[in-house]
Order: structure tokens, then sequence, then C-alpha cells
């Protein structure tokens, strides 16, 4: 399929959840590339196709990431969706529009393997559009989505970005991340691992920079389609073994609390039994300070205390319980 437009709809955040969190056998790497003023120009709200402009450099690099052995999925939050300046059939059109011009740069099909978007927005005008949600960058979901997806290993992938959520999101899904910015002060930019003043920049450090030890690398361009046979073919020494496990280890963990994370976030951290035990908990303060205030009556400070301490532990068993199921 060339350059699938995402979903980018409740539909396919349905799809996040426990049990479908771990990422089955990764076997290729990715290069996770922002959109706006990252491949294309866009200061604006973008929903003309005919408007759309590659960035100096852009089909080239690509290409070289593309031989280098990197699928490449473009992950864009497109707020104004949510803020009415376009619909996503125009998201939708602006993608077909580029994955076209990068084809005919270059001379191939295809070389964009997806596109994913976010047309959510917290404070959006647009109603049904009006929530945060996990695929809205700095969170990390589209990349986790595209993980899943396409079997993407991301600790060999990187994220392409110029703006410091861009490589948040990169780096809360376990990738390397690229900045592009001309800010040469790094130390402004705590989540990048890298800076690059443009695009071709930030090929010359991916396709530069060691790589991360693990049995898997970046399929050769001349590999053919089949990843899984061109990644069983990997050097692998038993002494990269033990190394190997604990990497594995740690990024399963850090996937499985980001799940957890994304999940809360779907569900809404205040639910109702959390709201019940929150004004149960100002009751317990209140008859506590009553008590307080009856400090020279034992009879009725030991009343209201005891009041107090049960409401206390009727709380405590309303988050434990909430915290269980
Ligand atoms: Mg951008």
């Amino acid at each position: 399929m060339r350059a699938a437009p995402a979903l980018g709809t409740d539909n396919a955040s349905a799809r996040f959840g426990p049990g479908c969190g771990s990422i089955p056998n990764p076997v290729q790497p990715a290069v996770f590339l922002d959109r706006d003023n990252t491949l294309i120009a866009n200061d604006g709200d973008l929903g003309d196709p005919n408007q759309v402009r590659l960035m100096d450099g852009v089909a080239e690099g690509l290409k070289r990431l593309h031989d280098a052995g990197y699928r490449l999925i473009v992950v864009t939050n497109q707020g104004g969706v949510a803020r009415g300046k376009y619909t996503e059939d125009d998201v939708d059109a602006v993608h077909q529009k580029i994955a076209a011009l990068v084809d005919e740069a270059v001379g191939r099909d295809g070389l964009i393997d997806r596109f994913y978007y976010c047309p959510y927005h917290p404070q959006a005008t647009v109603a049904e559009y009006r929530r945060d949600h996990p695929w809205r960058k700095p969170h990390p979901g589209m990349l986790l989505q595209a993980a899943r997806d396409l079997r993407i290993d991301l600790a060999q992938s990187w994220l392409i970005g110029d703006q410091d959520r861009d490589v948040q999101a990169g780096r809360a899904a376990g990738c390397r991340a690229v900045l592009i910015t001309s800010d040469e002060d790094s130390s402004e930019h705590g989540g990048a691992t890298e800076i690059a003043e443009s695009l071709h920049d930030a090929v010359d450090v991916i396709l530069n920079a060691p790589p991360v030890r693990s049995g898997h690398h970046p399929r050769s361009s001349n590999d053919g389609e089949d990843d899984t046979m061109s990644m069983s073919t990997a050097s692998h020494s038993p002494r990269d073994a033990p190394g190997d496990a604990l990497r594995q280890m740690r990024q399963s963990m850090q996937e499985l609390a980001e799940e957890i994370r994304l999940e809360r976030m779907q569900r809404g951290e205040f639910t109702p039994l959390t709201m019940i035990a929150v004004m149960f908990q100002l009751l317990a303060l209140l008859l506590a300070l009553l008590g307080l205030l009856q400090l020279g009556q034992t009879g009725a400070f030991l009343h209201w205390m005891v009041g107090a301490g049960l409401i206390q532990m009727l709380v405590i068993t309303l988050l434990l319980f909430e915290s269980r199921r």
C-alpha cells in the first residue's frame, strides 16, 4: 500500500490497550518524520494540496534513508482539523501530494511507507475533536501504533522533527531523535540526542551514527521485500546476548509503563469512583477540623474524630478498589 493515509479516529485509538501493547518480533528500523517544517514548509494551516512544497533536499534525504534500510513513517499533529481550518479529507489529500512529489523526485513509487496524523486538540473549536489524545505529540502514540502495524524495532529507529514535542515523542517511544534547529545550544534541547540544521544534515547524523547493539540492523536496499529474511542473517554473537536481553527487557518495561499511562489518559484520570472518594476525603477533613475545634471537650472531640477516622477508612477502601479495577 503506497503511503496510506493513517487513521486519526477513535476507531484507531481504540486499538490501544492491554493485550495489544507489545510489538511482536520487531524486525525493521524506521525513521519517523515530522511533517510541517521538516518535510514541507508550513507555518499556517495547510489544507490545500496545491500549496504543498517540499523543502530543499527532502526527497534526496528520504531516498538515502530508504536505501540504508529504514522504513519512512510520517507522524504529524494536525490541530487545524480540530480548529475547523480544514478536514481530515484535506489532510489525506496533502499527504497524497507529499508522497507523489517525493516519488516523482526520486523516480520510484512508495518511498514513504505511511502517514499517521492526530486531528485532536484539547482546546479544539470543533467539539468532536476536543480532547487530548495518546497520538498527539509529545505523546508517542503514533509511533507506538506504527511499530505495531509495521513491526518496527523502536530501539533501532530515529525521529526527525523541528519541535521539542517531536523529540519528546520519539524519546518516549524509545527511539533516538534528531532536532532540526538553527539553535546550536543543545543544552536547551535536553531530549534530543542530536542537533542538525536541515533534514539533509539529520540524515547524515543518522547514517553516521553508531548502531545500537542488537541483532537487528537496517536492511540493505538490495535485500528485497522480505525483511524477516534479511534480519535473520544479521550478525549476533553469544557475547551480545546478555546485553540484548537486558535491553529488550528494559524496552518492554518502558513500553508497558507507557501503555498504562496512555490507557489512564484514555479512560480519564478522574473516574466517578475517584470523585466520590475525593468528596468523602473532604468530609473526613471537615469532621477532623470540627473535632479539633472542640479539643477541650473530650467526649465531643472523640465523637468527631472517630467519625473522621471511619470516613477516612472508607476513602482508602474506595481508592484501593479503584486501583485494582
Ligand atoms: Mg514541525
